[in-house]
């Protein structure tokens, strides 16, 4: 039996928290080996709940649940900390303008990011998947100077198996038989989910999934709309799918994403593809269980560019929003 991973997860009492820390204390992120700590962050008003959280994680009596703390400060949060997800978010409220809800996260990301660099674990991963998730990723890592940059990601796993469902539908097979898919740009309606290097059982070049008028007037808009359409039929936003979104990034990150398939997570540019540098974009990437790559040397045809293009635009957009109010 190994050690404990200590995992942290802040908005613990929301509904994303509540689907995901019970299918993580069951192994579903490191296995069936290796048991793990919960240490929560909440807000003061969503302690309470927050402990009765725990009294149903104590109740599941899962053996691989190592222990279970939860806090509102940050620094004891995170203290330790080899994975950290940082779900607890402002939510967007009728007319609030999206520079005023870049601002008010950035109060939440920036303590996080500080906290972080000076309480976490060496081995740390970082997963922002609160919302602006790209932006509040770029915080959190811009406060964080002491930890390599490689450790901060945002999540569009969700997004990446929205679009493997979907392409799955459309050829008529399960989704583990499609690989190569990529989501580039923002985790946001302007997203670029790219079928063009995708394989069924290996083979590039589906005739299904080579029609230009499903993929523009169907596929993309379903893809970067689910979220809408998730809220509009269930009443409610996505969780349940958030929280298997967040086991898959972890687990294929620590764990290694599989040989012939990678996955797509927005990461610090280096300038890959053009995108330009200092901005969390969404790529192809692989990993081998250390730091995420970036999938080197795809081609992109001019109309995949342009997409990229526009919605890195808006990732510019928001950097330039937190930036001219000094919260970076
Ligand atoms: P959820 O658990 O449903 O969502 C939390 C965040 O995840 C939101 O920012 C949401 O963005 C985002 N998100 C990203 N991708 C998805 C997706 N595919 N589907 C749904 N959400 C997605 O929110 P709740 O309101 O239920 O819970 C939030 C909790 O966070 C509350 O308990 C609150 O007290 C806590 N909180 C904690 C903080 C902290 O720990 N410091 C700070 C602020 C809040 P979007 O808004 O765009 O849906």
């Amino acid at each position: 039996r190994r050690e404990p991973v200590t995992i942290t997860v802040t908005g613990a009492a929301g509904q994303i928290g509540y689907a995901l820390l019970f299918r993580v204390a069951a192994g579903a992120m490191f296995g069936p080996e290796v048991p793990v700590r919960l240490r929560l962050l909440e807000v003061p008003d969503a302690l309470r709940a927050a402990e009765g959280v725990i009294l149903e994680l104590e109740d599941c009596a899962f053996p691989l649940l190592a222990g279970v703390e939860v806090f509102d400060d940050a620094n004891r949060a995170l203290d330790g900390a080899s994975v950290a997800v940082l779900v607890g978010a402002r939510p967007r409220t009728a007319g609030m303008e999206r520079s005023d809800l870049l601002a008010a996260n950035a109060g939440i990301f920036a303590p996080q990011g500080r906290a972080i660099n000076d309480h976490a674990a060496e081995d740390i991963r970082v997963v922002v998947v609160g919302n602006p998730a790209n932006t509040n990723a770029l915080i959190a890592q811009s406060h964080a100077p002491d930890v390599p940059a490689a450790r901060f990601s945002a999540l569009t796993r969700l997004d990446h198996n929205r679009a493997l469902a979907q392409v799955a539908k459309r050829v008529g097979i399960d989704p583990g038989h499609v690989r190569r898919l990529s989501i580039w740009g923002n985790h946001s309606s302007t997203q670029y989910p790219d079928l063009s290097n995708v394989t069924i059982d290996g083979v590039a070049g589906h005739p299904r999934l080579a029609d230009e008028t499903w993929i523009r007037d169907e596929f993309i808009p379903r893809v970067a709309g689910r979220g809408a359409e998730i809220i509009e039929v269930r009443g409610r936003s996505s969780a349940a799918s958030a929280a298997n979104a967040i086991i898959d990034h972890v687990r294929d990150w620590a764990g290694g994403t599989a040989p012939d398939d990678w996955t797509s997570a927005a990461l610090l540019s280096r300038g890959e593809y053009g995108v330009p540098e200092g901005i969390f974009c969404s790529f192809p990437v692989v990993s081998a269980g250390q730091d995420w790559q970036v999938v080197p040397d795809l081609e992109l045809d001019a109309g995949a560019r342009k997409s990229i293009a526009a919605s890195v635009d808006e990732i510019l957009w928001e950097r330039q929003v937190v930036q001219a109010r000094g919260l970076l």
